[in-house]
């Protein structure tokens, strides 16, 4: 069964998904991540998406959906989806695209945090660029001295400036939101309390899986 983890930009959701990832049989795909590469691989398309996220606006939903068609096609394990649906429309397409897939989701889990904490977060937040191009994010599993010593370069995201982080909220606030109601309606809503350790927040997000 596949599952989306939602949850306000800095909730953690990349976090758990990664322990979730090792924990158990599941594969994660962070649309964040996948776009990040696109931009990287310096195609046209990843220029358009750069100027997009930059600015901490959505990518439009059928874009999205194209770029992220072709990873799930590749996957055989369940899937946690990350930074996907973030709209209304997302969640209705990702339901259609999985049926056509013969994939099914199991649960939609939102990691809930207040605001004033997710704005702490991200501005503090730090990114380790490897001489090999790949992005990790510093934090418990690694930190600034592991960057250092693969000689990664230590950068700040362009979308985690106060700023930004604002106005990501306020996107959040307005088009992501509404899933919940979605996920609700469809009986796979569950939400877990971010404000506590990252191991704690595991331990909820295992309970509600056996649920
Ligand atoms: P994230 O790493 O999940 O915080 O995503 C970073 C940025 O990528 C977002 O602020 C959006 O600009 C873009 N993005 C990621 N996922 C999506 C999505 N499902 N739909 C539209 N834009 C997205």
């Amino acid at each position: 069964m596949d599952i989306v983890l939602m949850g306000v930009p800095g909730a953690g959701k990349g976090t758990q998904a990664l322990k979730l990832e090792k924990a158990l049989d599941f594969k994660h795909i962070s649309t964040g991540d996948v776009l990040r590469k696109e931009i990287a691989s310096g195609s046209e398309l990843g220029e358009e998406i750069a100027a997009i996220i930059d600015n901490g606006d959505l990518i439009p939903d059928e874009m999205m959906l194209a770029i992220l068609k072709k990873e799930v096609a590749q996957i055989k394990q369940s899937i946690i989806f990350d930074g996907f649906p973030r709209t209304t429309a997302q969640a209705q397409m990702l339901k259609e695209m999985l049926g056509s897939l013969g994939r099914k989701l199991g649960k939609a889990i939102a990691i809930s945090l207040p605001e004033d904490v997710v704005v702490e977060r991200l501005s503090s937040r730090k990114q380790c660029r490897l001489p090999d191009g790949s992005v990790k994010q510093i934090g418990p599993d690694f930190s600034l001295q592991d960057c250092q010593a693969l000689e990664g370069e230590i950068f700040t995201r362009p979308d985690d400036t106060p700023e930004h982080v604002l106005h990501r909220l306020a996107v959040y606030h307005e088009q992501t939101e509404p899933i919940i109601n979605f996920y609700q309606r469809e009986g796979l809503y569950a939400e877990v309390n971010g404000e506590q350790s990252a191991d704690q927040v595991f331990e909820e997000l295992l309970a509600v899986l056996k649920a």
